[in-house]
């Protein structure tokens, strides 16, 4: 088999473990299997050069944010490739661009537009493991660019679909899809399957264990993706086409986004058009927008809130103060100590009073939702960031998800 194994940044998080990642691929080579092997950035790697261009500036510029970060995951693919050559396996490190990987030009949040693998097949034909630093590409003029926080993951399945992997193994440092975070839950049970649309939901919604971009590409490419852990030889969880899971419980997981900021906008102008003009030039600043509350207007006025991921709300406030110049908003406030916590499951599809259980499990808490939104696998709310993990603990109870 051609299988295709990423390894976050906890399973490369020092020297010791990345030997340990060595031993793994090495074993897997015994097998008989052909391995590449997609590599993020050492854990607290990213964050630390984030915060290093942060020292510097507020708002650097992304290409160079860009530069600096893929370096993070060049250290580790460099490094795991000295360790496997040096156990007598042979390998090849390679940068994104290396790997044939072209993006958009979108700086810190590239799409993949297209990898040509003839490279990465090069090396493998010629006997090497090929060792790939995840999260990055060029554009087409060349520049380095990343694939937006976690992006490894999209580029471990990327690479998959590219090379016609039989396999997508993400390492990661939990053993699998739990049906909550099991940090704020350690009832949570591990899933043996999930379908790639709940997958894609509790990603979307903040399960950071896989990247969305990541779930997205591996449905449209139907990758065969597995996520379980470095530590142990513990089962993972499959990720895979609906039809192909058996028993099709009503909830199958929550989810806790922390990372969104409330933006409200007072006294816009009630006119056709309007909420096309603020949201299509969100749109060109690649600010992506989640749930929207427009109330009812009165004297030609309304009010319209939104969330954005709190990193985009400096990009958010750029677009909106154009707005306030133009006169067609009266005011703004950001919120910044809001969460975003939702239930998903493909069972609802079928079934009533899913959401009303959702509502009446915060009331018997005592939290407040301050916005709803609602799709045929989805459930999601917004309360006060302090009632996070008491949300997601009450909810995961109420579904009987311990059970
Ligand atoms: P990596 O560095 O390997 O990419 P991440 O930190 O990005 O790992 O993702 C793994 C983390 O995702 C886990 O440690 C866990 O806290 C979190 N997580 C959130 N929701 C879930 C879930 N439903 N199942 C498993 N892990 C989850
Ligand atoms: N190192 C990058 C990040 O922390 C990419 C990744 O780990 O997937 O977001
Ligand atoms: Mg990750």
């Amino acid at each position: 088999m051609l299988i295709v194994q990423k390894f976050g940044g906890t399973s490369v998080g020092d020297l010791e473990r990345i030997q340990n990642v060595a031993n793994r691929v090495s074993k897997t080579v015994k097998e008989g299997h052909q391995v590449v092997v997609v590599v993020s950035a050492m854990s607290g790697e990213t964050n630390k050069l984030v915060a290093y261009a942060e020292h510097f500036s507020k708002n650097p510029a992304r290409n160079d944010v860009d530069m600096l970060l893929s370096s993070g995951e060049r250290v580790t693919a460099a490094l795991l490739s000295i360790a496997l050559n040096e156990m007598g396996l042979p390998a090849v490190s390679m940068s994104g661009r290396r790997a044939g990987i072209i993006t958009d030009a979108v700086h810190t949040k590239a799409r993949i537009e297209s990898i040509d693998p003839t490279k990465m097949f090069d090396e493998l034909n010629s006997g090497k493991v090929v060792v790939i630093a995840g999260f990055q590409g060029v554009d087409e003029n060349g520049n380095v660019t990343t694939l937006g926080r976690g992006g490894s993951d999209l580029s471990a399945v990327a690479i998959a679909g590219a090379l016609e992997a039989d396999l997508c193994e993400i390492y990661t440092d939990v053993s699998g899809i739990y049906t909550t975070d099991p940090r704020i839950e350690p009832k949570a049970k591990k899933l043996d399957k999930i379908s790639y649309d709940e997958m894609l939901e509790l990603a979307s919604l903040g399960a950071k264990v896989l990247q969305n971009r990541s779930v997205e590409l591996a449905k449209k490419l139907n990758v065969n993706l597995v996520t379980r852990t470095s530590f142990t030889d513990e089962e993972g969880t499959l990720i895979t086409k609906e039809e192909n899971i058996m028993e099709k419980p009503l909830v199958s997981g929550i989810a806790l986004d922390k990372n969104q900021s409330r933006i409200s906008l007072m006294g816009v102008k009630d006119r056709p058009g309007i909420a096309s003009d603020i949201f299509n030039k969100l749109a060109d600043s690649s600010v992506n927008i989640d749930m929207i509350i427009q109330t009812v207007g009165h004297d030609g006025m309304t009010n319209l809130d939104f969330t954005v991921p709190k990193n985009e709300v400096l990009d958010a406030k750029a677009v909106m103060d154009k707005f306030l110049e133009a006169n067609e908003i009266q005011d703004i406030s950001y919120d910044d100590s809001i969460c975003k916590v939702s239930i998903v499951g493909v069972g609802m599809k079928s079934h009533t009073g899913v959401a009303a259980k959702a509502f009446s499990t915060m009331a018997a808490e005592n939290i407040n939702i301050s916005m709803i939104s609602t799709s045929e696998i989805k459930v999601s709310m917004v309360i006060s960031e302090k009632y996070a993990e008491l949300a997601v603990r009450s909810l995961h109870s109420a579904y009987a998800l311990d059970k």
